[in-house]
């Protein structure tokens, strides 16, 4: 050590990520879809000027180090932007999901501590739903001219009218970002991602056999920036200046497709649902899309189908399976194919790729089984998935969900996977009791207690059946109490009161009595057995 800081003291800001784009990729472009679907066309520059001009905005209203600042925005130039000021400033940013329940907005806002939110004017009405569970300092509109609704602020005035700042120097380990995961029963638990996990992560999402990010890159994320981090994408465009198309709220496959074909994307990412749509949508006009400059489609969140791997294999392009989870920030794993296979039949390709992956750089992984013993990696003997890495969460916002991490520094992932010999996974099951449906969570347990709090119901268990369009659906079987009546619709109506839409059961089962095991836990195997896709 000279003078001072050895190397390795050089903190990893998010910092260092958006001065990169600023200073080497100025030029590299930026192009929204707004909700109306005109296009707004920017550079990582100006965006990461005006983030330097937000902070200053945002500091005069109060916000300081450490404090929240919720964003509830779609995929928009805006939204990057506060992805490049609020963190170098010192500031958290917390994104929201607004397909969430109003009820769960308002927990979370209220549990995060927001001081101020930043809203799109599309979703004002969403906002007004959950406003009152929080008081926050001041509401930011996004709006296309510079007004603002009674009491809120306009986005763009503030922007314009202030002063860009000169970044302050960081701790690598102070809170960068933000986000709440659905929990299997009760309240979601908030994630905090460091500088030190984002700076990593970007790099390691950069990697060749990850998504292989360069400056000739165009990234388009239909992942919403309001998931995990939108995977990394875009600071992983930041560091390595590729351009960014950021989708807005429309994301039906033809939308999607002619974003793709017309700005020359390169590597794109998102849940199954969006690529099942897109596959019907080329194999029904195969030559209405130029989508020659695509290289990367990677899919997660939920299984990948080995039918769309095929699928968009007749098509030319490469789908790339990864795992993650908003725990890790969220990538653990990818599946490349490794070079020993590619000469391999067609059919242990696709059993190879239609795996979840390999831990990326730097993640490792083990799998216990019940006894609490690991696993060999010989692809017969079920675990649960363990991960620890330099970007999975230490715990949970105030101390939640202790039990998810074991006292020698791993995190439960709660999937139930085989390992092969190279140390790839296969996902088998989940031990928690969730539903995945297009990419989101619904849970199980919380729909349950609901439903049995319906006057005519005495048990009622929810599970996971397949489904084409959205990978999983819940479906209830209920066994309702003597001499009660009650038809679907009035369980859905009931239901409704508590939970979004999409996350009522589109089936209801009716069985006598729901059968139970010698502890008195709902069967669910014996009810996937009958009602859904055994041996899920
Ligand atoms: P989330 O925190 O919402 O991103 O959800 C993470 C969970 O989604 C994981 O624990 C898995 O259960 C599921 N998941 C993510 N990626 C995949 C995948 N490629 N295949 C199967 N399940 C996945």
């Amino acid at each position: 050590m000279i003078n001072g800081l050895s190397t390795d003291d050089y903190p990893l800001t998010v910092t260092s990520l958006v001065e990169r784009a600023e200073r080497f990729h100025p030029h590299r472009p930026v192009v929204s879809r707004r909700p109306d679907a005109s296009i707004h066309r920017t550079t990582l520059g100006e965006c990461s000027r005006r983030a330097r001009q937000l902070a200053s905005a945002l500091r005069s209203l109060g916000i300081g180090d450490g404090d929240r600042v919720a964003t509830l925005l779609w995929n928009q130039s805006e939204h990057l932007e506060l992805y490049f000021a609020v963190p170098p400033m010192g500031a958290v940013i917390h994104t929201l999901n607004p397909r969430l329940h109003a009820e769960e907005l308002g927990f979370i806002v209220a549990d995060a501590d927001d001081r101020v939110i930043v809203v799109d004017e599309s979703l004002l009405e969403v906002f007004s739903t959950f406003r009152d569970a929080h008081a926050f300092e001041h509401v930011i509109v996004v709006t296309h001219d510079r007004s603002a609704p009674e009491g809120m602020l306009a986005y763009e005035n503030l922007v314009a009218g202030a002063q860009p700042m000169t970044w302050p120097v960081l701790d690598e380990r102070r809170a960068a970002a933000m986000c709440y995961t659905s929990g299997t029963t009760g309240r979601p638990k908030g994630v905090v991602y460091s500088h030190r996990a984002v700076v990593l992560h970007s790099l390691v999402i950069a990697l060749p056999d990850t998504l292989a990010v360069s400056a000739r890159d165009v990234l388009l994320p239909v992942v919403p920036l309001f998931h995990a981090n939108a995977w990394g994408l875009p600071y992983a465009a930041a560091l390595a200046g590729a351009g960014l198309v950021l989708p807005g709220p429309r994301l039906d496959a033809v939308s999607v497709l002619d974003l793709l074909a017309d700005e020359r994307v390169t590597v794109t990412a998102g849940v199954p649902t969006v690529w099942m749509a897109m596959l019907n949508a080329l194999d029904a006009e195969p030559h209405r899309w130029d989508l020659s400059a695509l290289r990367g489609l990677a899919v997660g969140g939920a299984a990948v189908p080995r039918s769309m791997l095929e699928g968009y294999d007749r098509h030319g392009l490469t789908v790339l399976q990864m795992w993650g989870m908003t725990e890790l920030a969220p990538l653990g794993t990818a599946c490349r194919l490794p070079q020993a296979l590619e000469h391999s039949t067609a059919d242990e390709q696709y059993d190879f790729r239609s795996r979840q992956g390999v831990a990326v750089p730097l993640m490792e992984i083990r799998a216990r089984n019940d006894d609490g013993a690991l696993i060999p990696w010989d692809d017969t003997a079920l675990g649960e998935l363990e991960v620890r890495g330099p970007w999975v969460a230490a715990g949970y916002h105030r101390g939640r969900g202790a039990d998810n991490f074991t006292s020698d520094g791993w995190f439960r992932t709660g999937d139930i996977v085989r390992i092969d010999e190279r140390g790839c996974i296969r996902i088998c099951d989940r031990a928690k009791d969730l539903v995945k449906s297009g990419g989101e969570w619904i849970s199980s347990v919380d729909l349950e207690n609901h439903l049995m709090a319906h006057p005519s119901v005495a048990q009622a268990a929810v599970i996971a059946v397949s489904d084409e369009r959205w990978g999983e659906r819940p479906l209830a079987v209920v066994a309702l109490r003597d001499g009660a009546t009650a038809e679907p619709q009035d369980l859905r109506r009931h239901l409704e009161r508590d939970f979004a839409r999409w996350q009522v059961p589109d089936r209801f089962e009716f069985v006598p009595a729901i059968p139970c095991t010698a502890t008195g836990k709902f069967k669910k195997t014996q009810l996937r057995e009958t009602f859904g896709d055994a041996g899920r």
